[in-house]
């Protein structure tokens, strides 16, 4: 890229950023540690969604060490709603590696960094850069958008063959003077100026540098590839009443929801009825034998990659020990107790059901 054009996008970046960056708490911090809870939360989710999460987070764990010295349920009870537990398990396990192999420092070498659980290319990136001022440009959705269109790259934007097109646009333009606020103003112009669908370009300061605007092709870029279809599962759960108690169990801590509390149930097979699926399902996880009672709700939830729609039944006790097969735990505990344990957001859109009753 010729010198003359880096250093106008730079400067345009920079100056766009100082009059329109948001004060976002994560920003007012110099604390690694906390910068690198805000970015992993970050991470395929909204800032607005994460604000009150990261406070949350902080006032529970202020520093590593007592995010160190705590327990996944406490963590995941924490980040309960957010979504994508499986970055909670993550920073757990990496905060507990740093205290015990790195006497509670965040390493400041990439590759160091890279070895701990969760941090892959983006997370390195974002809080080497942001909280240690290292030269790595961290590259998210908002940043490939405002490459793809600043620098005319029609590639899919979501492709692996294309990251390293990207990763390469993205150094090449990183002030290395100011590696943390370069990254943070690119992340904060798509997210604000450089939008997915109408970007601001009438009153963008990169207009004129911008060869998706000087070629008339912001509308098709960025390259979004193919739509995958994202397939619907259907699932019965039942809440197994024994007199004024309910069956929790818990899953394994590693895989989708790993270590959250839901209520038992599973995939209805094919041409099995919600009612049928619901009580094998319920003897072949807890080895329970229960009866199916009313049909409490019909749930609808989102995940990346499937939607799943929910039968919820309201089921009785009727005899055997729990002998769990799939899930680690279990607990029978009161209406009341369940707000002490993390579940997903699935089953709390209709636990409210349960506390009414
Ligand atoms: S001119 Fe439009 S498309 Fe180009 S960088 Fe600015 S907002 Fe984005």
């Amino acid at each position: 890229m010729p010198p003359q054009r880096l250093r106008a996008i730079q400067k345009a970046l920079m100056t766009w950023y100082r009059i329109h960056q948001r004060d976002l708490p994560w920003r007012r911090t110099r604390s690694a540690y906390r910068i690198w809870v805000s970015e992993v939360m970050l991470q395929q989710t909204q800032v607005e969604t994460v604000i009150p999460y990261y406070r949350r987070f902080i006032r529970r764990f202020p520093s590593l060490s007592a995010l160190a010295s705590s327990d996944l349920e406490a963590v995941l009870k924490v980040w309960e709603g957010l979504g994508y537990y499986s970055r909670a398990r993550h920073l757990l396990e990496a905060s507990q590696i740093i205290a015990r192999d790195y006497r509670g420092r965040i390493p400041r070498d990439l590759q160091v960094f890279l070895r701990l659980p969760g941090v892959g290319d983006y997370i390195g990136a974002a809080v080497l850069s942001i909280a240690f001022q290292k030269p790595y440009a961290a590259v998210d959705g908002n940043v490939k958008r405002v490459l793809s269109r600043l620098q005319a790259i029609d590639l899919p934007m979501n492709a692996s063959a294309s990251s390293r097109v990207f990763k390469h646009a993205a150094q090449a333009l990183l002030d290395r003077d100011a590696p943390g606020i370069s990254n943070q103003a690119f992340m904060e112009f798509g997210a604000l100026q450089c939008i997915p669908r109408n970007p601001l370009c009438n009153c963008c300061p990169l207009r004129r540098l911008c060869k998706a605007y000087q070629s008339n092709t912001v509308k098709r870029l960025p390259n979004r590839g193919s739509r995958r279809t994202v397939p619907t599962r259907h699932v019965a759960v039942g809440v197994v009443y024994n007199r004024d108690r309910v069956l929790i169990t818990r899953r394994a801590p590693r895989g989708l929801l790993g270590g959250l509390w839901e209520f038992p149930g599973g995939a209805i097979g094919a041409d099995e009825s919600a009612r049928a699926a619901c009580l094998r399902e319920i003897r072949e996880e807890t080895g329970l034998s229960v009866t199916v009672g009313d049909h409490l709700a019909t749930v609808r939830h989102a995940y990346t990659h499937f939607k799943v729609v929910i039968d919820v039944f309201r089921c009785a006790y009727q005899g055997g020990t729990v002998h769990l097969s799939g899930p680690v735990d279990f607990r029978w505990v009161s209406i009341a107790e369940l707000d002490q344990f993390a579940f997903p957001s699935a089953n709390k859109k209709f636990m409210h059901l349960l506390i009414r009753r």
